[in-house]
């Protein structure tokens, strides 16, 4: 019987969830996804995970928990840097801890570390030392899963600039970018926000009913964001806080983008510094619709919705009355 290894969905599974599958199958494994969060793994998350924790790793001790009757180890790999000379949130590295110390009942986990801030080839060392967990350890059969993994990263990356949500390609899902509307939004985020269709209270949906297309950071050229972040005058060493603010400069200038609409975990560092510099940006030199959404487990439906109906009336009212004069600073309509 091969190994099962589960693989909580959260935190960068919409990063990486094809890329871990295939080198995991690759090697024989049967991989394991948790379920798409529900409240009953966000009570779990947030009874088992420390008070002063973010949402999303609050969610992410509900999926492991889910995982522990059906895998035999859960993958719980130690982030600390996704690209040279970057680093990621902390917390990354930390979530193995946490988790292990936090959650009962659990299988081994196999908590890898991955750091590429000195070189990307790191990568491959990375992986072998997983492929050893496993018991694995012919250089040619990792290396020939590292190829595959990599190749079905890129594809999955290609797809997803295209316009697909990480959720509609890992459920296999029919591509569904092509809505037909009137307008086109930037949904600024961290992934586990955005694309968590719980998390994000069927945010897609509510926009796809309402014809509203959307681009996020990830149908973003990275070259792009890379470009857009050179222009800030220190450089950002931060992977995520680069993905945001890059990706809203962008959107902000691209007639093409009529609102943006950013969202952040209540209490996360990152974001704390990333949203006030694209909010200011955002307030004293464009006059687009803007809204921030801040959520935590306490978030409610009632008052997230009608904040994001009255940001699509401010989409709206822009298309058929505003005459963009202001009698205010630089426009009434943006806040
Ligand atoms: S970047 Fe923010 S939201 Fe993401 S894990 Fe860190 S603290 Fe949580």
């Amino acid at each position: 019987m091969p190994v099962r290894v589960g693989i909580p969905r959260g935190m960068y599974f919409y990063k990486y969830y094809p890329f871990a599958k295939t080198f995991l199958e690759e090697l024989g494994a049967e991989v394991v996804p948790s379920p798409e969060t529900t409240k009953e793994i966000l009570d779990s998350g947030v009874k088992f995970c420390i008070d002063d924790a973010c949402l999303p790793v609050k969610v992410y001790h509900g999926h492991a928990y889910k995982l522990r009757d059906n895998t035999d180890f859960i993958l719980v790999p130690r982030l600390t840097s996704v690209s040279q000379k970057e680093y990621i949130c902390p917390k990354f590295g930390g979530l193995p801890e946490m988790v292990k110390y936090s959650v009962p009942d659990l299988p081994p986990l196999i908590d890898t570390e991955v750091n590429l801030h000195r070189s990307q080839k790191d990568l491959k060392k990375a992986l072998f030392k997983l492929g050893s967990a496993l018991k694995i350890k012919n250089p040619l059969r990792l290396n020939n899963a590292y190829n595959k993994a990599l190749a079905e990263h890129h594809s999955f990356k290609s797809k997803v600039f295209e316009g697909n949500t990480p959720n509609q390609l890992i459920n296999g899902a029919a591509a569904k970018n092509k809505i037909e509307g009137n307008h086109t939004i930037g949904v600024i985020g961290h992934p586990y926000l955005i694309y968590d269709s719980f998390v994000n209270m069927k945010l897609f949906k509510k926009l796809e009913d309402w014809g509203i297309r959307f681009v996020t950071p990830e149908m973003v050229d990275p070259h792009i964001i890379n470009e857009r972040c050179n222009e800030l005058s220190k450089r950002m060493f931060w992977s995520s806080g680069k993905s945001l603010i890059g990706g809203a400069l962008y959107m902000m200038d691209n007639s093409n983008i009529d609102g943006l609409l950013l969202m952040t975990a209540f209490g996360c560092g990152i974001d704390s510094l990333a949203v006030e510099y694209i909010e200011s940006i955002a307030r004293k030199t464009y006059s687009k619709p803007f809204i921030i959404l801040s959520l935590d487990e306490h978030t409610g439906d009632a008052g997230y919705n009608t904040r994001l109906e009255a940001f699509k009336s401010l989409l709206d009212w822009r298309l058929t009355d505003d005459n963009n004069i202001s009698s205010y600073g630089r426009s009434v309509h943006s806040y």
